[in-house]
């Protein structure tokens, strides 16, 4: 049995937070803004992981009001959502992404943000693909205002 599922996610770019993305701290002069850690990637991952299950949305598992999520890594909420996924008896067979951003160029980063997603997930890293764009200066992106992440899962059981 194989369930698909997409997820999307969107965070305002600040300046003077620490900006995490894909897991991993990235240097730049802005960070993406959120009650947890705000990692827009790791949370179009959970969108996606809970989606194929019909399993609801982050916001209904981790709340933003509830305190208990503040500033929290976003790896442990993708942890838990995976914990879901398999008590349900699936696994994840392979996620694609995108990242949509203006700054900073992220090529360099990728690799070690697939690694980590990779180990949560519990799968080879060549399972875990991760692709970035501009959108050429246009829109709140390119003004370099936020960041948006798209992610699509495939699930096996078993
Ligand atoms: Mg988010």
């Amino acid at each position: 049995m194989l369930r698909i599922g997409q997820g999307i996610d969107f965070h305002k770019m600040v300046e003077g937070r620490e900006f995490w993305l894909g897991g991993i701290h990235i240097p730049h002069s802005k960070g993406a803004l959120g009650h947890s850690d705000a990692d827009v990637l790791l949370h179009a991952i959970c969108d996606a992981l809970l989606g194929a299950l019909s399993m609801g949305d982050i916001g209904q598992h981790f709340p933003d009001t509830d305190a208990a999520f503040k500033g929290i890594d976003s790896k442990v909420l993708l942890t838990k959502t995976y914990e879901l996924v398999r008590a349900r008896g699936y696994k994840l067979v392979n996620a694609d992404s995108t990242i949509l951003l203006q700054a900073p160029k992220i090529r360099k980063y990728v690799d070690e943000m697939r690694a980590t997603i990779a180990s949560v997930l519990e799968v080879e890293i060549d399972a875990i693909s991760i692709k970035a764009t501009t959108t050429e200066h246009l829109s709140f992106i390119g003004r370099e205002e936020g960041i948006v992440a798209t992610a699509n899962v495939l699930l096996m059981k078993g």
